[in-house]
C-alpha cells in the first residue's frame, strides 16, 4: 500500500517557519503585507479569500482585503491595483479569480507589479519560470514541488507525466519538474491513449478537474502520485482526479484529497509574500 503524503502536516510545518520569518521581519519594521482583491461575491471565492485572511493573521502577515462590487469596471480595478503597487505596506497582491465578464483578466494580471505578483501569474514571472530563473513560483505547483521534496523524491532522470496543461497548474509544474532534470510529458484533452502515457510515469501529477478519471491500473508499480483535482461527487464528497483506492495498491506514495495538495497552495502564498518582503528589505 502506498504511503500517504500528508499535505496538512507538511503545510503546518512550513507555516511555522513562515511565521518565524514574518516575526523576524516585523522586528526589522518590515511586516510582510498581502492585499487580496475580490470582485463580486462568488461564494467559493469568498471562502478562499477568508481562508487566506485567516492564514495571514496566524502567520503574522499584515493583510488587506479589498472587496469590490460585481459591477466594478476594469478601470476601477486597475486604479486599485495601481494604488496597491505603490503601497509600501504591501509586498504581495492577489486578485481572486475568476473576475466578472466585463473585466479582462489578462490585462488585470499584467497590471500587477511583477515584484508583488505572489501568485506568479504575470507573464514576466511565467517567462522567468520558463527560463529557469523564477522570481515567484505559482502557489499550487510550488506546493507540489515542496510535497515531492518532503517525500524525498529526487526527480533527476525520472519520467514525470503531468495530466492537464492549464497556466496555473499543469504548465508551470511541468516547467518546474523540467528544471529538476525530469523527463516531462504533458497530457491534455487531445492526448491519444492517455493510459499508455500515464503508465510511463515514475511521478504522475493529475490536474484535470474530472473525478477519479485516472484509473488505478494506469499507475506504474511504485510510482509517486500527486492528485491536484478537487471534485465534488454525490453526497457532496470531495474526491481527486485519481481513483485513490485503486491507485494506493500500486503507487509507492500518493496525496489524498482532501489533505494533499490543497493545504499547500495557501502556504506557498504566505511563503511568497514573506519572500517578497525580504527582497524589499534587501533593496
Ligand atoms: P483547467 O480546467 O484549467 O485545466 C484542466 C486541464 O485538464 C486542461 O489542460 C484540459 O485539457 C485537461 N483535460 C480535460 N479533460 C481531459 C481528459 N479527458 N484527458 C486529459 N486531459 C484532460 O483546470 P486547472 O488546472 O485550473 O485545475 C485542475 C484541477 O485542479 C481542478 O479540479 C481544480 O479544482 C484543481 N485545483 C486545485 C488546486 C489546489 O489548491 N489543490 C489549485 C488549482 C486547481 P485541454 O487543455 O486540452 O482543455
Amino acid at each position: 500500500m502506498a504511503a500517504i503524503i500528508d499535505g496538512k502536516a507538511i503545510s503546518e510545518k512550513l507555516r511555522k517557519t513562515i511565521a518565524a520569518d514574518a516575526a523576524a521581519l516585523a522586528q526589522r519594521d518590515a511586516v510582510p503585507g498581502l492585499a487580496v482583491v475580490l470582485v463580486g461575491d462568488d461564494p467559493a471565492s469568498r471562502t478562499y479569500v477568508s481562508m487566506k485572511e485567516k492564514a495571514c493573521q496566524k502567520a503574522g502577515i499584515y493583510s488587506q482585503e479589498r472587496q469590490l462590487p460585481e459591477d466594478t469596471s476594469e478601470a476601477e480595478l486597475l486604479a486599485l491595483i495601481d494604488r496597491l503597487n505603490r503601497d509600501e505596506r504591501i509586498d504581495g497582491i492577489l486578485v481572486q479569480l475568476p473576475l466578472p465578464k466585463q473585466i479582462d483578466t489578462a490585462r488585470v494580471i499584467e497590471s500587477i507589479d511583477p515584484r508583488k505578483d505572489v501568485d506568479g501569474f504575470h507573464p514576466y514571472n511565467f517567462g522567468r519560470l520558463a527560463a529557469g530563473n523564477p522570481l515567484f513560483q505559482p502557489c499550487t505547483p510550488y506546493g507540489i514541488m515542496k510535497l515531492l521534496d518532503e517525500t524525498g523524491v529526487d526527480l533527476t532522470g525520472k519520467e514525470v507525466v503531468v495530466v492537464g496543461r492549464s497556466n496555473i497548474v499543469g504548465k508551470p509544474v511541468a516547467l518546474m519538474c523540467l528544471a529538476r532534470h525530469a523527463t516531462v510529458t504533458i497530457c491534455h484533452s487531445r492526448t491519444r491513449d492517455l493510459p499508455r502515457r500515464v503508465v510511463q510515469g515514475d511521478v504522475v501529477i493529475a490536474a484535470v478537474g474530472k473525478a477519479q478519471m485516472i484509473k488505478g491500473e494506469w499507475i506504474k508499480e511504485g510510482a509517486v502520485v500527486i492528485d491536484v483535482g478537487i471534485n465534488r461527487i454525490e453526497g457532496n464528497k470531495l474526491v481527486g482526479d485519481v481513483d485513490f483506492a485503486a491507485a494506493c495498491r500500486r503507487a509507492s506514495a500518493i496525496t489524498p484529497v482532501p489533505g494533499g495538495v490543497g493545504p499547500m497552495t495557501i502556504t506557498m502564498l504566505l511563503a511568497n509574500t514573506v519572500e517578497s518582503s525580504k527582497r524589499r528589505l534587501q533593496g
